[in-house]
């Protein structure tokens, strides 16, 4: 159920908007304690005064991508909000408020926010794996890399790639291929913390970036990610268990780097190491 923000001050708005759209979904009041991923703000002339400022920073987040808000105002005052719509108010509604047309307006409020939601999750998805693709990983990453740098935080990335996986789609073909690529990704997902970004870089390569974590902790998320794909065989089929393994390598922050490529480049450099090193194993070259 969606969930909608009332910012009011006149008590006889959130009277009505309380008993017309908390059938409908979620309501809130800015005083209740009100979950911070809301999907619609309302909002009226007096309280448009009061909560600017808080209107403002839940638009400007970067995440919701895009948080509708709806104005109510008498017809009379309507001219003196021109330099806020689209701002920070994007839909007006004129008061004494009509039931109808405030669901309407609700309703269309709801579905952009809703398309937005569905394009934003597309914009950053790999749509095999459901990890987040190339693209978001390295613009977060190189987020991550600024912060770490500010607040002298250590942060270390993976790299992490199937071993011979090349046989493993000759042999069984293209779609068994697919298939194991999508359980290594939830076998990393379930080796690492929700602060952790994996990501899939390649088309058997896949990235995991490591805020607050030092070289020796990112070897040991590597060394578990590596094991819990390799001591348990991917079971695809009642009649089909693959034994898969991965080569990680391992790259944390130095004091010279300012770019996530810098980083990249490291653990890229010290995956090639564990390849020809046999595979199956991790290895940071800083170690
Ligand atoms: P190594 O141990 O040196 O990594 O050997 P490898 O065979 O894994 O490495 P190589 O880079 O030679 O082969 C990678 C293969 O990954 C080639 C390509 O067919 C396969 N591949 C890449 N993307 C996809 C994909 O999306 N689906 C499937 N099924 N296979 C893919
Ligand atoms: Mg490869
Ligand atoms: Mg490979």
């Amino acid at each position: 159920m969606e969930k909608i923000l009332l910012m009011l001050k006149n008590e006889q708005n959130k009277k009505l908007l309380r008993e017309y759209l908390s059938q409908h979904y979620q309501v809130f009041l800015l005083n209740d304690h009100f979950p911070p991923e809301q999907d619609l703000l309302i909002v009226d002339g007096p309280g448009f005064r009061a909560y600017q400022e808080e209107i403002r920073k839940l638009k400007n987040q970067v995440h919701p991508l895009f948080l509708p808000s709806l104005l109510l105002t008498t017809k009379k005052n309507l001219r003196s909000y021109q330099n806020h719509l689209f701002h920070e108010i994007d839909e007006l509604l004129t008061t004494p408020i009509e039931h109808l047309e405030l669901l309407a307006r609700v309703k269309t409020l709801l579905k952009t926010r809703t398309l937005s939601l569905l394009l934003e999750k597309e914009a950053i998805t790999d749509p095999l794996t459901g990890l987040f693709n190339r693209r978001y990983f390295l613009k977060q990453g190189q987020r991550e890399l600024l912060r770490s740098r500010r607040h002298r935080w250590p942060l270390s990335l993976l790299m992490l790639d199937l071993d011979y996986f090349k046989k493993v789609n000759d042999v069984y073909g293209h779609s068994i291929g697919d298939q194991v690529l999508i359980r290594t990704a939830r076998r990393i997902l379930d080796s690492i913390r929700d602060v952790d970004i994996a990501a899939r870089y390649g088309g058997e390569e896949f990235v995991i970036l490591l805020p607050e974590t030092d070289a020796k902790g990112a070897m040991l998320v590597a060394e578990r990610i590596r094991e819990n794909i390799a001591n348990q065989p991917f079971h695809l089929s009642p009649s089909l268990a693959l034994s898969i393994t991965v080569s990680v390598g391992v790259a944390t922050l130095k004091h010279s780097f300012t770019d996530l490529h810098e980083l990249i480049d490291l653990a890229d450099k010290a995956l090639y190491e564990a390849k020809k090193k046999g595979r199956n194993i991790s290895f940071n070259l800083n170690l």
